[in-house]
């Protein structure tokens, strides 16, 4: 980290409102701790100021810093954090392709993402789908109303699901032209497809969404999944932390439990049947937590497992004979001579029943990513910016300085230049060409397309280990987590029949 900040030399400092709870004070004091950072760092910097609404539509700032980043006035954006750039992925992901192209760093008060490699890529956009969910938390959180009408079985769910039209006199749903096709899609799974050969069926048939896309498995696994189509009704599936909160300040978003959630069965005229739908579920479950254990045999979670009571890692014994288990936490808390001692409360488990809880809540991760990767595969504007035309740009400039480096040395044979001038003009050429190499390898990074299909890889590795049908070997499964996930909170306390608590951190949250 030390080495890249030392290449930092000139930075944008940009600075907006980008919730609504957020006070003019509050931005105050996030603008001074990013002066600060860049005064303890000899950064130069520029400050870009947003004022004004928290919407992403209109923001002059941005535009004007984006511009001079496109004529190579910086080297690195600095933030407090990454969704003071955008609140939509859309327009997050255009920033950022910006950022790539020109090979300006992005720091936050956490961290410095560069990029060109792919591990920040991933970070980064899981990171703008959390901040995505918290924004719309908070906005529901502005909105209490809701809860009540929630109660009485309305829809306020947001947007819509295919297969029903919403009525605004009854508040509620009713099904559309589109529901048989949401039918279809339970029927050809119930009756033994996966959603990727339901995907393949809809696309030989070529139906489509309503508004004219594939049905891809992401989509139907969403369809899948949602309880609507049985006529149920939720709200209030995440909650804001009331204690934690991130490094600006801002609180965390939390999955609630079931007994905050508001749920209503028999809301409105169902599509498919409760118990068609229960069957479906237990079809995709059996499928996402089928224990990839069973057959690698060995430990994927090396490292990964902290206890949650007192944040020390867990290890793995088998006993004579016996199944795989996650041990018991071994911290010792000694009296105070030293004498006596009693061991951490957290009990261990079956690795078995361990990874049925991890891939249920990993597999809801995954397809929330899932989803995102297609929404940036379908909304993203063709770019106007061609690295290709910038390479040959910057590759034609580094041959001319060459040449004119062989200039100056036939300049000098002939007499024309002293020693010293040729040589000070050499050195001069040389760092100009330097420079622009430096631009160049900056450039040099893979291009869009390229780095979708890395995500895409990303995702089917984290697909098929999910299905139980990776052919990765387990230490290649453990470094896949291990740059996803920063630790996994485990806690186990009570009786043998104690239930498994856990809460999965990624990296970056
Ligand atoms: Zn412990």
């Amino acid at each position: 980290m030390n080495n890249t900040m030392s290449v930092i030399k000139k930075v944008a400092i940009y600075s907006r409102k980008s919730r609504p709870d957020e006070t003019d004070e509050t931005l105050k004091r996030q603008l001074a701790f990013l002066i600060d950072k860049c005064v303890d760092n000899n950064w130069e910097f520029e400050v870009f100021q947003e004022y004004g609404s928290s919407q992403d539509s209109n923001r002059p700032e941005l535009n004007k810093m984006l511009e001079k980043i496109q004529s190579f006035h910086y080297d690195a954006v600095v933030v407090t954090d990454q969704d003071r750039l955008s609140r939509s992925t859309v327009g997050f992901h255009q920033v950022k392709e910006i950022l790539t192209n020109y090979g300006v760093q992005l720091v936050t008060s956490s961290k410095i993402y560069d990029y060109a490699t792919q591990e920040d890529d991933l970070m980064s956009d899981m990171q703008s789908i959390v901040a995505k969910q918290e924004y719309l938390n908070i906005k529901k959180r502005l909105v209490r109303g809701k809860r009540q009408s929630a109660k009485e079985g309305n829809w306020v769910g947001g947007k819509t699901p295919i297969g029903y039209l919403y009525d605004h006199k009854t508040k509620k749903l009713t099904p559309d032209e589109n529901a048989p096709t949401i039918r279809r899609i339970y029927e050809l799974y119930l009756s033994g497809n996966s959603s990727t050969e339901v995907e393949r069926i809809f696309d030989l048939d070529g139906i489509l969404t309503p508004s004219g896309s594939k049905w891809n498995k992401a989509r139907i696994s969403v369809v899948l999944s949602n309880p609507v189509y049985k006529g149920t009704v939720i709200y209030g599936k995440t909650k804001v932390s009331k204690v934690e909160k991130k490094p600006s300040g801002s609180p965390k978003q939390l999955r609630a439990d079931e007994s905050d959630q508001i749920i209503i069965d028999h809301a409105h005229e169902p599509i498919v049947s409760p118990e068609d739908w229960e069957k479906v579920k237990d079809i995709r479950e059996g499928r996402l937590t089928k224990p990839p254990s069973a057959r690698i045999g060995k430990v994927i979670f090396t490292g990964l497992i902290k206890c949650g009571l007192c944040g020390r890692t867990h290890s793995f014994q088998r006993r004579k004979g016996k199944e795989l288990r996650v041990t018991s936490c071994q911290t010792r808390y000694y009296s105070d001579d030293g004498e006596k001692y009693t061991v951490c409360k957290n009990k261990g488990v079956k690795l078995e029943l361990f990874e049925q809880v991890f891939f249920a809540k990993f597999g809801q991760f995954v397809n929330e990513l899932e989803l995102y990767l297609e929404e940036i595969k379908q909304n993203i504007k063709h770019d106007e910016t061609n690295p290709v035309d910038e390479k040959a740009i910057l590759t034609a400039n580094i041959k001319k300085i060459e040449a004119d480096i062989k200039k100056v040395q036939k300049g000098f044979i002939a007499e024309i230049y002293t020693e010293d001038e040729a040589q000070k003009e050499i050195k001069r050429l040389k760092v100009q060409k330097k420079y622009v190499e430096e631009k160049l390898k900056r450039l040099d990074t893979k291009s869009k397309d390229e780095k979708i299909d890395e995500l895409q890889g990303t995702l089917n590795k984290l697909t098929s280990l999910l299905e139980g049908t990776s052919d990765l070997e387990t230490k290649d499964i453990n470094y896949l987590l291990t740059a996803i996930i920063d630790h996994i909170e485990y806690k186990r306390v009570g009786d043998h029949k104690a239930e498994i608590e856990m809460k999965i951190h990624y990296k970056g949250q």
